[in-house]
């Protein structure tokens, strides 16, 4: 049904200046956006914070800077999308930093495993994203992988159902996607068999001594977990460092470029 038109009154920004430079300036791609981009990034993350809630957890103030901050690298992805994307939840839930997640696993003898796992982030199906404020703090200079992209990414597989790293896509996308995904995917598991092979049995493959044999890899290499953390990792340098991901896997993205409908190198090119 089509509401009748009525004037509306102009609302107040949401995020401030000083805000938004602030949160976007832990995001390059943002400053490469041309002005016109900017502002429609700008009006999609005050109806994004319009539509969703922000809640702090373990006594983090949810300032409007946290506010701002997640709404820029959410509503990144999906500016060409819309957020109907985003359209299955509404919470976003922020912790002061890492927090515990209880984790429950069955062997295939049939055994349960109570465990449990620090996270930095996670996306519910169906649920919230939950966020550890820590680890995406835009005045933390240290920031090693962008974990409201990456969660972010997730909620866009999930829309059809468990993150598989296949998102709701065209007929006429989704076989090519099936397929250069997988391929992309094992040749990065390849890759990095290689490499841990590569490094020198003195070295404990889990110290900082070997991250700089890892960072040979063109991703993080949490994205050989699955399908799912391929497409999700991949997400994060589609808009950090498109170049070296457009260099190590071109195929791949091309096809994360028409799903997006941005084309991150481009604007890169432009400066
Ligand atoms: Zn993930």
């Amino acid at each position: 049904m089509r509401l009748p038109w009525f004037p509306r009154r102009p609302q107040a920004p949401l995020i401030d200046d000083a805000d938004w430079a602030q949160a976007g300036a832990g995001v390059p791609a943002v400053a490469l956006l041309s002005a016109e981009a900017q502002a429609r990034l700008r009006a999609l993350c005050d109806a994004f914070l319009r539509a969703k809630t922000v809640s702090g957890a373990r006594g983090l103030r949810v300032t409007p800077l946290v506010r701002a901050t997640i709404a820029v690298q959410a509503c990144l992805p999906v500016l060409e999308l819309g957020l109907g994307a985003y359209r299955d939840f509404v919470e976003i839930v922020v912790y002061p930093a890492q927090f515990r997640v209880p984790r429950r696993q069955t062997d295939d003898a049939g055994v349960v495993h109570e465990t449990e796992e620090w996270l930095a982030g996670e996306a519910m199906q169906g649920g919230p994203v939950v966020l550890s404020w820590e680890d995406v703090d835009p005045g933390r200079e240290d920031l090693a992988t962008q974990v409201i992209i990456h969660e972010f990414v997730h909620k866009l597989d999930m829309i059809d159902g468990e993150a598989d790293g296949i998102p709701p896509l065209p007929a006429s996308l989704r076989t090519q996607w099936e397929t250069v995904l997988l391929a992309t995917y094992d040749d990065f598991c390849a890759q990095l068999d290689a490499l841990e092979r590569s490094i020198p049995r003195h070295i404990d493959p889990e110290s900082e001594q070997a991250d700089d044999w890892y960072r040979a890899l063109p991703l993080d290499p949490y994205a050989a977990t699955d399908p799912a953390e391929f497409f999700a990792v991949s997400g994060e340098l589609f808009f950090f460092d498109p170049a070296r991901l457009q260099a190590a896997f071109p195929e791949w993205f091309a096809l994360l470029r028409r799903f997006f409908r941005q084309d991150p190198l481009s604007r890169h090119s432009l400066h």
